[in-house]
């Protein structure tokens, strides 16, 4: 089962197409479903349904259209389409054109850390940072 966490919560990715579409997958309420929805997110089942009708690109793309959804709910408004869409467009391009890795920071030594959180936190240790 592939998930995305939005905040504290995970969500479930799902994928279909609208050629093998189980009519129960969708929740009730979703009426608008057509042959045009690239996507959906369920804040209340915690699920984001994406389409396969669509190419690879665009189904990522979708993806993260969703997920700003999902961001935008947890912060207390969805600002609509248009909004939503352009910040999406702009994240997905800057995590594909920069080969964004958050986890490189792993890669740093124990010393290269404590560099690091000294350098930006007055000499706190990252875990002493932690626990305030
Ligand atoms: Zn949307």
């Amino acid at each position: 089962m592939k998930t995305v966490k939005i905040g504290v919560r995970e969500y479930e990715i799902v994928y279909f197409s609208k050629n093998n579409v189980d009519p129960n997958l969708f929740k009730p309420n979703v009426q608008e479903f057509d042959d045009k929805m690239a996507g959906e997110i369920d804040s209340l089942q915690n699920k984001i349904y994406i389409s396969l009708d669509q190419c690879e690109e665009s189904q990522n793309q979708t993806l993260m259209h969703e997920i700003v959804h999902g961001i935008f709910r947890q912060m207390g408004g969805d600002p609509g389409e248009i909004v939503t869409d352009a910040l999406a467009e702009h994240l997905y391009a800057l995590l594909l054109q920069n080969f964004f890795d958050f986890s490189k920071k792993q890669d740093l030594t124990k010393a290269e850390l404590e560099e690091m959180y000294s350098k930006y936190y007055g000499g706190k240790h990252h875990e002493q940072f932690a626990d305030n």
